[in-house]
């Protein structure tokens, strides 16, 4: 197997690399179409035909792709193999009027995406990302947090000193969701002139407003129609004296899902028999809703268009036999047994660091709800092409019955009657502003996704 990347550290840089770079999905969305072009992917609507070897993308309102090398056998008659994986992750939204004023200060409303636990977010230096969209449709991008010199956001906590009730309430008690905002702007307004002395001070959102209008060229009403994400600040760090660790955000799942796009780019330098194809797709964290998740129609669709590209007479039916006939590693991360958790550990079926991407047959809950469950038959397929290509993985699950459950893309994409197995890699403090990944199981995860595209 020819690889760009032989040195485990030399593919772990460029992973961090890109997290470091992608920090929204439209952030990983660009980053992505920008290294596909850079290899010779072109965007579909340039192709009349496409035949064996083509290299291509589709991408969706600047949130979900998918890319492919065109096989030999026609996706039609072959179906495709797919690695899937999706680049949204867990953070704080800006409400469409975030601007409010509290006890003399400025805040940013927030609402959580994805399923994070509250006090991980409290006292962080945080990003703000995202897109601005003005009334005749010209865009603003936001970015600040990460560069040299820029300002960062924080939302507060209070003092050890006065907590004692505080630490009484459970833990989705003593920090409402409401109050989830970061501080924005705390230079008060100018006394008025009929301001007492001992007045509270005053809040200068007028100031905060005019500083946007400025900086942006936005008005506040323009934040209506605004997509801004609050991440947390900084770049992803190696972990521990060995530096076997990544820290970073939103391995959850772009860790996966950078793994699919440089096993895609790198095994496109052979043409396949069946058609190769990856996934970056938006929205995984709230359910998989809306036109850029996978309960939408782009993938479908996507295979539509290829395929209307390949044969004279395309129809419907086309469609449907090679969705039935493709396969699919749903690459989504998983958690590793944390030695101080030892109560939610699947004893004997769980995930260790630097043993590999991990293989689940199923997700969902103890009673296995939500999981789209694979065959035998397609879990021997895969074990024989890692084995094969020599790749070190493990198979597990997520954790003990009656202690949660999650899911993945998984049961929306074998809905089309494909082979789906979840396959990725194990993380340490899933959906935290800073999770842990092993170096070794980044790069098993890329050679683990290389091994099957390949096959
Ligand atoms: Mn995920
Ligand atoms: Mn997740």
């Amino acid at each position: 197997m020819k690889m760009r990347y032989k040195p485990l550290e030399g593919y772990c840089k460029e992973y961090m690399r890109y997290l470091g770079i992608a920090k929204t999905e439209r952030r990983s969305y660009a980053e992505s179409v920008r290294l596909l072009e850079a290899r010779g992917f072109k965007d579909i609507s340039k192709f009349k035909s496409l035949k064996a070897g083509d290299k291509v993308y589709r991408g969706y309102e600047d949130r979900t792709v998918m890319a492919a090398v065109i096989g030999k056998k026609p996706i039609a008659e072959a179906g495709l193999k797919v690695v899937g994986g999706h680049t949204d992750a867990p953070r704080l939204d800006l409400k469409p009027k975030p601007l409010y004023e509290k006890g003399g200060y400025v805040y940013f409303d927030c609402h959580i995406y994805g399923g994070i636990k509250k006090y991980q977010w409290l006292v962080l230096p945080l990003a703000l990302y995202g897109t601005i969209v003005r009334k005749d449709g010209t865009k603003v991008q936001v970015e600040v947090g990460d560069k040299p010199g820029d300002p960062v956001f924080m939302i507060s906590d209070i003092l050890p000193h006065l907590g004692y009730d505080q630490a009484k309430k459970t833990r989705d008690e003593f920090y409402p969701a409401e109050d989830l905002d970061v501080i924005a702007w705390t230079t008060y307004a100018k006394p008025k002139k009929d301001d007492k002395p001992g007045d509270a001070p005053k809040a200068d959102k007028p100031a905060l407003v005019e500083y946007l209008k400025k900086t942006y060229k936005i008005d506040e009403d323009d934040l209506l129609s605004a997509e801004l994400e609050i991440v947390p600040a900084g770049m992803p760090r190696e972990v521990g004296f060995d530096r076997s660790l990544i820290a970073g955000y939103g391995h959850d799942d772009r860790v996966c899902s950078f793994a699919g796009l440089q096993a895609l780019i790198d095994a496109a330098d052979n043409v396949p028999d069946q058609t190769a194809s990856i996934l970056m797709c938006d929205k995984e964290e709230i359910g998989s809703m809306g036109s850029t998740g996978m309960q939408s129609s782009f993938f479908e669709n996507t295979v539509a268009e290829l395929i209307e590209r390949q044969e004279r007479n395309a129809k419907d039916i086309m469609v449907r036999r090679a969705l039935e006939r493709s396969s699919m590693l749903s690459a989504d991360v998983t958690a590793v047994d944390d030695p101080h958790f030892p109560d939610v550990a699947s004893t004997g079926n769980g995930a260790f660091f630097h043993k590999g991407p991990a293989a689940s047959k199923y997700t969902g809950g103890t009673s296995k709800s939500g999981a789209s469950d694979c065959g035998p038959e397609f879990v021997a397929r895969i074990r024989k092409i890692m084995d094969d290509g020599g790749v070190t993985w493990q198979m597990a699950e997520l954790g003990k019955m009656e202690k949660g459950g999650g899911g993945t893309i998984s049961q929306y994409m074998a809905r089309f009657g494909m082979k789906v197995l979840d396959m990725g890699t194990p993380l340490m403090n899933m959906h935290a502003p800073w999770e842990l990944a092993s170096k070794f199981d980044c790069w098993q995860t890329y050679c683990a996704y290389s091994a099957y595209l390949r096959s």
